[in-house]
C-alpha cells in the first residue's frame, strides 16, 4: 500500500517564474513571543529552497496556535518569519493579513526566488471551517500549489482541503514526502519484530492507536500516566497517580485482547514516584508499592532495562508519549533513559508526538541525530498509523 502513489511532488511542478502557494507547518512552540523549537522551520527549508532554485516566488503560510475570535493573542508569524529569514539566509517579507490587498501587494512584488509568508491563517475563522469562500481567496493570490504541511494533514481545513482542489497543479513538499515514506513502513510492518512503546498523558487519547498497533505489532510497552489507568485494571493501588478511573473497564478489554493475540503487553515493574507534579525528588518503589499519598511520575531503571531489551533486537519501533513527566529532571531517567536504549537498537526507530520529539531533543547528547525518523506531526501521525485517510493528502490526489 502506497499512500502518496499518484501525488505529484514539488520537484516535479513547473514553477518557474511561477507565484507557489506553499501550505507549512509553522506552528513552533512559543514562550513569550520567542521561539522555543524551531524544527518545524528547518524541516520546511528543503521545499523552499527547491522552489526557489527553481525560479519560483515563494508564498509560505502556516496556523499557529488557536487565536481567540477576532484576536491575535500575540500569535503572529513575524517570529516565524524572522527565523526563517535567518535559516534560509534570504528576506522573508510578512503581510498583515493573510488575504486582501496587502497580501496581493507583497505577493505581486515578489521577483522569483523571493519568498513571502502570510500572516497566521487562523486569524481567519474560516480556516478551521474549510470555508471555500476563503479558499478561493488565498487560491487568486498563486498559480500553484504544494502542501508541505505535515503536522496538519489531518484536518480538514481551509489550506490543507479546500484549497489545494482549486489549483489545476498541486503537489507534495518534501518534508510530507519524507513523513509519509518513513511512518509507511510502520503500516507495511514487514520489518520484524514490531514493538511499540506508548505513554503520555492518557489512555484516552490514544485508544485508536492502541487497537491499530494490536493489528500489527509484536509488543506494545507502556509507560508514562498511561501505565497508571493499566496498572490500576490489574488490581494495583496506585494511590495518587494521575489513573483514568472511568477508563478501568477499557483498560482491562485491552489487557484481554492483548493476551488473545499473544502479543507481549508490558507494564512497569518498578516505578519513581513523588509527593506532586511539583516535587523536585522522586523516590524508586516496586510497581505494587506505590507509598499512600505519593504518585508514580516516571519509570524505573529496571522497567528501563525489560523495555530496552525488548528493542534491543526488533526490525521497527514505533515510540509515542514520554514514561515520565520529563520535564522535571528527578522524573526524566525513564524517558531519557529510553531513548538512549533506542539509539542502540538496530531497528528502524520512529518518534511521533509533540511531547516525545521535544523529549528526545531535550535528553541532549545528539540522541535526536540517531534516531530513523522524528515526526513534525503528533495527530497526524497518530491517523497515519491508525490507517485513517488524512485529508491534506485526499485533496492533493489527481
Ligand atoms: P505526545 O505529545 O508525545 O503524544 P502526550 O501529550 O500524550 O505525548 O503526553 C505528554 C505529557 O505526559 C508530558 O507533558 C508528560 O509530563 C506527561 N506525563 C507522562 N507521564 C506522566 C506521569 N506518570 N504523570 C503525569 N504526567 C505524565
Ligand atoms: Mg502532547
Amino acid at each position: 500500500m502506497n499512500i502518496i502513489e499518484g501525488i505529484r511532488t514539488v520537484e516535479e511542478l513547473e514553477v518557474e517564474n511561477k507565484r507557489v502557494f506553499v501550505r507549512v507547518d509553522f506552528n513552533v512552540p512559543m514562550d513569550d513571543g520567542r521561539i522555543t523549537d524551531d524544527t518545524r522551520i528547518r524541516e520546511a527549508l528543503p521545499t523552499i529552497e527547491v522552489l526557489r532554485a527553481k525560479g519560483a516566488k515563494v508564498v509560505l503560510a502556516s496556523h499557529l496556535g488557536r487565536p481567540k475570535p477576532g484576536k491575535h493573542d500575540g500569535l503572529s508569524m513575524v517570529p516565524a518569519g524572522e527565523r526563517l529569514a535567518e535559516l534560509a539566509d534570504v528576506e522573508v517579507h510578512v503581510p498583515e493579513n493573510c488575504i486582501g490587498k496587502t497580501a496581493q501587494k507583497v505577493i505581486f512584488d515578489l521577483r522569483p526566488g523571493q519568498v513571502c509568508l502570510l500572516e497566521n491563517l487562523r486569524f481567519h475563522e474560516e480556516e478551521e471551517k474549510n470555508d471555500e469562500g476563503f479558499a478561493r481567496e488565498l487560491a487568486s493570490l498563486a498559480d500553484a500549489y504544494v502542501c508541505d504541511a505535515f503536522g496538519a494533514l489531518h484536518r480538514a481545513h481551509a489550506s490543507v482541503h479546500a484549497l489545494p482542489r482549486l489549483f489545476r497543479d498541486r503537489a507534495a513538499g518534501l518534508l510530507v514526502m519524507k513523513e509519509i515514506r518513513s511512518l509507511g513502513r510502520l503500516l507495511e510492518a514487514t520489518e520484524r519484530p514490531y514493538v511499540a512503546i506508548l505513554g503520555g498523558a492518557k489512555v484516552s487519547d490514544k485508544i485508536a492507536v492502541i487497537e491499530a498497533l494490536m493489528e500489527r505489532c509484536d509488543a506494545i510497552l507502556i509507560g508514562g500516566a498511561m501505565a497508571n489507568t493499566f496498572l490500576a485494571a490489574k488490581g494495583l493501588n496506585m494511590q495518587r497517580s494521575l489513573v483514568e478511573h472511568d477508563k478501568l473497564p477499557l483498560a482491562r478489554t485491552l489487557l484481554e485482547k492483548a493476551a488473545a493475540r499473544r502479543i507481549d503487553f508490558l507494564l512497569p515493574t518498578d516505578l519513581v514516584v513523588g509527593e506532586s507534579v511539583k516535587s523536585t525528588e522522586g523516590r524508586l518503589v516496586a510497581a505494587a508499592d506505590v507509598p499512600e499519598g505519593m504518585s508514580a511520575l516516571d519509570i524505573g531503571p529496571d522497567t528501563v532495562a525489560r523495555y530496552a531489551a525488548k528493542t534491543a533486537d526488533a526490525g521497527l519501533v514505533f515510540w509515542n508519549g514520554p514514561m515520565g513527566l520529563f520535564e522535571q529532571a528527578a522524573f526524566s531517567r525513564g524517558t531519557f533513559g529510553l531513548a538512549t536504549a533506542l539509539t542502540e537498537s538496530k531497528a528502524f526507530t520512529v518518534v511521533g508526538g509533540g511531547d516525545s520529539a521535544a523529549a528526545v531533543h531535550a535528553a541532549g547528547g545528539n540522541l535526536a541525530a540517531k534516531f530513523g525518523h522524528i515526526s513534525t506531526g503528533g495527530g497526524a501521525s497518530l491517523e497515519l498509523i491508525e490507517g485513517k485517510k488524512l485529508p491534506g493528502i485526499e485533496a492533493l490526489r489527481p
